[in-house]
């Protein structure tokens, strides 16, 4: 099975030996809502929500049986001055986009995607039963680079770097570096980190965090406690800021999965008005006109 022979390929670390972790400041439910052509998911990382997560502006959640809820898929609409990253973990997806890139998103796999000056695309599912599931994230971009062109990448599910512990916990290294393993993905402004970590009940999993850095985790199996914060299925944890913290170490009271994401904050003004995110109302006024007249992309 390649799943198996993947792990087992995967590098050995040692955790991080923390003197002391970040605890969790607030817990979040999350807003059910449907976007694109009426799918249905759940907005875990909400407007009112992007100041205190800076650079992220939006994380999506969505998982579902029933095609009902996600056949209707996204079609073509525009972005711009920000990266959408797409992990799908049960599902298949195709993405079209006015770059002329295309490319099927499926079990495992990553799509990210720097909107930057403009891309217009359609993300529409390819199967018309089973399970969709997985998660859209947006990352900021400073404001030097909202009007960069635009950028993507595929990277299949074996494209992933993944590393374990001596006690079985799986990490998948989506952005950044954890534990001395780098991922698919790095930014010099933002220094995302986005790891996937699967927890066996009883483990104790831990990894260093600039202290400025902004962070949570969104459980979506099981359930895990954080210096004594129980967050369960489907609830993110929003990790606190102490400057005399050094990481996080999270333990699974039952077998466990969950995103870990953090990044370095822009501290820059942030108007959005749907698709589009930039610094000030007149560069919104500008996408508008921009799109209307065929200049985006
Ligand atoms: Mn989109």
């Amino acid at each position: 099975m390649q799943t198996t022979t993947r792990i087992t390929q995967a590098t050995q670390v040692t955790q991080a030996t923390l003197r002391q972790s970040r605890g969790i400041e607030r817990l979040v439910e999350g807003v059910a809502t449907s976007d694109g052509a009426g799918v249905k998911l759940t907005r875990v990382l909400t407007g009112q929500l992007q100041h205190r997560l800076d650079p992220y502006l939006m994380l999506d959640a969505f998982s579902s049986d029933d095609p009902n809820d996600y056949i209707g898929g996204f079609p073509d609409h525009p972005h711009r001055g920000f990266e959408t990253i797409t992990y799908m973990l049960s599902g298949r997806m195709r993405h079209r986009d006015s770059a002329g890139n295309e490319g099927l998103l499926e079990n495992g796999g990553v799509q990210w995607m720097t909107a930057g000056r403009g891309v217009i695309h359609s993300e529409l599912p390819e199967q018309e039963n089973g399970v969709m599931e997985g998660f859209q994230l947006w990352l900021n971009l400073p404001a030097r680079d909202k009007m960069t062109e635009p950028w993507y990448r595929d990277f299949p599910s074996a494209a992933i770097p993944e590393y374990r512990t001596a006690d079985e916990i799986t990490v998948r290294v989506i952005a950044g570096t954890s534990n001395g393993v780098a991922g698919a993905v790095s930014r010099a402004d933002t220094e995302p980190l986005y790891l996937d970590i699967h927890l066996p009940a009883g483990c104790a999993y831990s990894t260093a965090l600039p202290a400025g850095h902004n962070a949570f985790i969104y459980v979506y199996r099981g359930a895990v406690q954080v210096a004594g914060t129980l967050v369960g299925s489907r609830r993110m944890g929003i990790l606190s800021n102490a400057t005399e913290a050094d990481g996080v170490t999270i333990t699974a009271t039952e077998d466990a999965r969950l995103l870990l994401i953090a990044g370095k904050p822009l501290h820059q003004p942030i108007v959005q008005y749907g698709p589009f995110v930039m610094n000030t109302q007149a560069e919104i006024h500008q996408a508008l006109d921009d799109f209307r007249a065929g200049r985006l992309a």
